[in-house]
């Protein structure tokens, strides 16, 4: 087992190749706060792909850094002239990954990470990338129904929008063969430690190309 996943780290730093990670599950189910302390612990080592998306900056996020955010005529714009990998439409708003956001992590020899919905994650299905795919879900809908609405980010609307998308969300992480792992946040320590698990190959490979 361990000789196998060494030739494959040599087979792989061989070819420069380091394999994206698609970060899905419902909105609320905790996946910002386990990217950041993934972020926090390995700050060379993964970079974020900071998408595009219409909704408004929350609190304490940043233009730039949490998301570039724009209006729908620049996002329309942007997607007509074939700037994005993926794109969707969530709880009203656009949401985008666009080619120069993953370009910049990978120029850096970082191991990108991308936090899609369920939409992105069946359209980077259809690319050649050889992505590892992890859901963060949550113990149950009574859980990410309170997690939503003690973060105070929602309104009315929003949080009914997000709680319906979360239950068809629930149900795509339970088909078979669509993630690597799917991860219950219900401890976070556990839940952070099962995260690492999986990417621990990932990471030493990084660590290798950035020496
Ligand atoms: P997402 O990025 O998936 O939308 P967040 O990371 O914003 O979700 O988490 C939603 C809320 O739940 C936040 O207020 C966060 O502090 C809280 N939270 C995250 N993980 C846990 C956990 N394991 N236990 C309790 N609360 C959590
Ligand atoms: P939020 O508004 O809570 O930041 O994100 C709402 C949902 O949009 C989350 O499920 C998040 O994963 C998803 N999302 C964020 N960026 C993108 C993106 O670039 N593409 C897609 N398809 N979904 C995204």
């Amino acid at each position: 087992m361990f000789m196998r996943q060494i030739s494959s780290i040599i087979r792989r730093q061989a070819m420069a190749e380091l394999r994206p990670v698609v970060i899905s599950g419902p909105s609320g189910a905790g996946k910002s706060t386990l990217l950041k302390i993934l972020f926090k612990e390995y700050a060379t080592i993964f970079g974020f792909s900071v998408s595009h998306t219409t909704r408004s900056p929350r609190t304490g996020e940043e233009n730039g850094k949490d998301y570039h955010f724009v209006s729908r005529e620049e996002m329309l714009r942007g997607i007509a002239a074939g700037e994005f990998v993926e794109s969707a439409e969530f709880s009203g708003h656009l949401y985008g990954t666009s080619k120069a956001a993953v370009q910049t992590v990978l120029s850096k020899n970082q191991i990108c990470i991308l936090d899609i919905d369920m939409q992105g994650v069946r359209n980077i299905k259809k690319t050649d990338w050889s992505a590892i795919y992890i859901s963060i879900q949550p113990p149950s809908y009574k859980v990410l129904e309170a997690r939503l609405k003690a973060r105070q980010t929602e309104t009315e609307e929003g949080l009914r929008r997000r709680l319906l998308a979360a239950k068809l969300d629930m149900e795509f992480s339970r088909q078979p063969g669509i993630f690597n792992l799917v991860i219950v946040n219900d401890n976070l320590e556990d839940a952070y430690s099962q995260l690492k698990s999986i990417l621990l190959e990932e990471i030493e490979m990084a660590k290798s190309l950035q020496k």
